[in-house]
């Protein structure tokens, strides 16, 4: 048995596009699309501005991990990540909260907009430093 997943809807502001830039126009396409997070195949946290298999090359500010989207499998290595497997990405994520130990300087903790559903972020865990 499984608990219904509810959808929570956030109530969004809608962003203007700057007109002097007529290129950010283009890139936006229908004026008054509403913004799509994707979630990252790495960290689950929705940090894709478009779908996983569309962001070529994106890398996830939240676990660092580049997406790679000539990966056949988890288990498959990515030369985008140094060799690195999504499987392994994942699993330090988990443990240490980025893809790989080299990328944790640049990683950031996800805001609650993009935090995974279901997941939730820990709060409260503070060091002493
Ligand atoms: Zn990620």
């Amino acid at each position: 048995m499984r608990p219904a997943k509810r959808e929570v809807k956030a109530p969004e502001k809608r962003e203007e596009i700057s007109r002097a830039c007529p290129a950010a126009r283009s890139f936006s396409g229908r004026m008054g699309e509403e913004k799509k997070r994707y979630a990252c195949p790495c960290c689950g946290c929705r940090t894709f501005p478009v779908k996983a298999e569309e962001a070529a090359a994106f890398i996830c500010p939240v676990c660092f991990w580049e997406n790679d989207l000539f990966l056949s499998g988890e288990d498959e290595q990515s030369d985008e990540n140094h060799g690195l497997t999504l499987r392994e990405a994942r699993e330090n994520y988990r443990k240490i909260g980025a893809c790989c130990p080299e990328m944790l300087p640049h990683v950031r903790p996800p805001e609650p907009a993009e935090a995974a559903p279901g997941e939730k972020t820990e709060t409260g865990k503070g060091k002493n430093g």
